[in-house]
């Protein structure tokens, strides 16, 4: 679902130029979950932004194919919500794009947001909820669209633990049923490996890929398999 070869990226010109990320080769098979972890400022977030298509990569190659041209979503590290739109506005936002018909985005973001325990506020505006509300609602509209490619940056970092087993609960469930592929960026290693097929570990800048593991837990992750001792071992 994505491929990419010797994919770098710096900052700046000339001998102010700093080098940001890579060169690094990344795959990713088609609904698989890749965890990836390394230390702050080694360029996770830009190799997101590069998979995105909001950046541009300075050298190599990538290339995306997401089954039925299933759109790709990111999640942001600080959520980028719409602080002037409404909850609803902010779900439905990504759907208005895909043309999705008023009445049917309107609905899809409803559900979205009652799965985040966000029914109730529809109508509010971002600034008005907590950190961790303000994530669901960015979760919700990453969602909504049904992805075909999943691009999710420290998305549960400002949740409390209950809420984050919740969703990381939910958003297996989701993804394997969706079968979307998903690029999972994290601080945290037991989350890393609970949560994914494949864990990636990056150098410090310019990050480069320097381990690879595959958990030994096979799907479902979810719930019991969670708390089996191999796993709570791991903590
Ligand atoms: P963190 O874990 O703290 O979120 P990160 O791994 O996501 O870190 P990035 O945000 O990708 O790191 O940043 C990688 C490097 O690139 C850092 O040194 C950062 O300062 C630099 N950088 C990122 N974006 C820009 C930009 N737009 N202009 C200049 N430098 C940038
Ligand atoms: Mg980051």
């Amino acid at each position: 679902a994505l491929r990419a070869r010797a994919l770098a990226r710096s900052f700046g010109r000339g001998s102010a130029a700093l080098a940001a990320l890579g060169p690094l080769d990344l795959d990713l098979a088609p609904g698989e979950f890749v965890c990836l972890v390394g230390p702050s400022g080694c360029g996770k977030s830009t190799l997101l932004r590069i998979a995105a298509g909001l950046l541009r990569p300075g050298e190599g190659e990538l290339e995306i194919r997401t089954h039925a041209g299933r759109p790709t979503s990111m999640i942001f590290q600080d959520y980028g919500i719409y602080d002037w739109k409404t909850v609803l506005a902010n779900v439905r936002f990504g759907l208005d794009i895909q043309r999705v018909p008023r009445k049917e985005a309107d609905e899809r973001a409803r559900t979205w947001l009652a799965r985040m325990g966000l029914a109730d506020f529809a109508g509010a505006y971002p600034a008005t909820l907590s950190g961790g509300m303000r994530q669901r609602v960015a979760l919700a509209r990453a969602l909504a669209v049904e992805p075909g490619l999943l691009l999710m940056d420290e998305p549960f970092a400002a949740l409390d633990a209950q809420l984050r087993t919740l969703l990381q609960d939910e958003l297996l469930g989701l993804t394997q049923t969706t079968r979307t592929t998903t690029l999972f960026v994290t601080h945290s290693l037991e989350e890393a490996l609970v949560l994914g097929d494949r864990v990636l570990v990056m150098s410090a800048r310019p990050g480069r890929i320097i381990a690879e593991r595959r958990p030994p837990f096979g799907r479902p992750r979810t719930g019991a398999v969670r708390d089996t001792p191999a796993c709570t071992a791991l903590k």
